[in-house]
């Protein structure tokens, strides 16, 4: 082949791999296991499976409508109506997406204009900043309160400008495990009632939530969700983050929106899953269930941990548990967090995820982030590793 052109100027020159794929190769060079990037061990119900079978074999293999197979959208606004009290219309405030990643993209790109502000609360998932980018926005971080990682009103609000045009909110918080309360809620209602700025909520993590705490959807607040793009992922909710489904609930002109981006950027989301998630809805038992799951998990994970010189942080919500590890014995506390995971799934075999990779300035505090989505085994084989420490 003859010489290639120079590099295209980048339009994200400060992006590179991301932290969960760095990590995860890392961990099978290493043979280390796996509770770094967050997704499940084991197997989704058989019968979900089944239904993806069935969906093919009767006949759905050809393009769905562009917003998302019908019988989708309608499950999921019986859902809405029935966890959340929201009504929304299937045909006009539902879309089906390529998972969360896709949708959050999708919905940045639809409303935000080069220049425009968008405010983002970190620690925050990898996506957002590059997506506000990408749409020629300019992203302003805001920190959650250090050590708690609860929303700090006052920051918020002294962020807010006449150029803001979103705020990206995400509870249950990935990485810290933070569940924002009804009064959470309600402050951030009553901060952006004097404006018309719009709200990305990113809900991935619905279903999980501990000690009886209950999901604050934006759905449940009516003055919120007149503004906002409600963001959800069936892989995190049925244990099949490989298929990439989920959906956006947003308000008939903002869906019309997200619409003209989505038919030009995917067009159309896989037909089978959409179909078998379809009958599969049809019992809520899953997702009821989910909650006392994944406690359990997150139970014996920490307690497991609790004889290590590991301090634990709350774990709320989500299938992460974070871990502040500058009372380790051993020499290697003291490297930088990514350094630390590095050697941590190198020479304990563990792999863990920095809490710095969530900062756009790389802020170090002593913490990382384990998955404990896995199978009891995993994660008894990882304390055994842990225990080292
Ligand atoms: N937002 C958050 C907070 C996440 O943790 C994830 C999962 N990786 C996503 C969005 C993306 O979800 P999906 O896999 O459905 O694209
Ligand atoms: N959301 C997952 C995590 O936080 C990873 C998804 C991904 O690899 N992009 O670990």
């Amino acid at each position: 082949m003859s010489a290639p052109l120079p590099a295209p100027a980048s339009r994200l020159p400060n992006v590179g791999t991301t932290i969960f794929s760095v990590m995860s190769a890392l961990a099978t060079e290493h043979g280390a296991v796996n509770l770094g990037q967050g997704f499940p061990d084991f197997d989704c119900d058989p019968a979900l499976v089944d239904a993806v079978t069935q969906a093919m074999q009767a006949g759905h293999n050809q393009y769905p409508p562009m917003p998302g197979a019908p019988a989708l959208r309608q499950a999921m606004a019986a859902k809405m109506q029935a966890l959340y009290g929201l009504a929304c219309n299937p045909d006009t405030e539902i879309t089906i997406t390529a998972g969360a990643t896709q949708a959050i993209l999708t919905a940045v790109l639809a409303v935000v204009h080069p220049g425009d502000e968008v405010i983002v609360l970190e620690p925050c998932y990898d996506s957002y900043v590059p997506n506000i980018e990408l749409a020629g926005g300019v992203a302003v971080r805001v920190p959650l309160t250090p050590g708690t990682f609860r929303p700090d009103f006052d920051r918020i609000a002294a962020a807010l400008s006449p150029r803001t045009r979103a705020i990206i909110v995400n509870s249950p918080h990935n990485p810290s495990g933070t569940v924002w309360t009804e009064a959470d809620m309600l402050h951030l209602q009553e901060l952006m009632a004097p404006t018309h700025v719009l709200l990305i909520s990113d809900e991935v993590y619905e279903h999980m939530v501990f000690d009886g705490q209950v999901h604050q959807s934006v759905a449940r607040f009516p003055a919120l969700a007149r503004r906002a793009f409600i963001v959800s992922s069936f892989g995190k909710t049925y244990h099949v983050t490989g298929w990439k489904v989920g959906t956006v609930v947003a308000p008939a002109p903002l869906t019309a929106e997200f619409r003209k981006v989505h038919q030009f950027n995917v067009f159309t989301v896989n037909t089978p899953m959409q179909h078998a998630l379809a009958t599969y809805m049809g019992n809520p038992a899953p997702y009821r269930e989910l909650p006392a799951f994944y406690q359990r998990k997150r139970d014996l994970f920490r307690e497991g941990l609790a004889g290590t010189r590991f301090r634990l942080l709350p774990g709320e919500g989500t299938y992460f548990q974070c871990v502040d590890i500058s009372r380790l014995a051993v020499p290697e506390r003291e490297l930088p967090e990514s350094d630390f995971c590095q050697w941590l799934t190198r020479e304990i075999g563990v792999a863990a995820i920095p809490l710095s990779a969530f900062y756009g300035n790389g802020f170090d505090q002593r913490v990382v982030r384990f998955c404990f989505a896995k199978k009891d085994d995993t994660l008894r084989e990882a304390l055994t590793r842990l225990s080292r420490l």
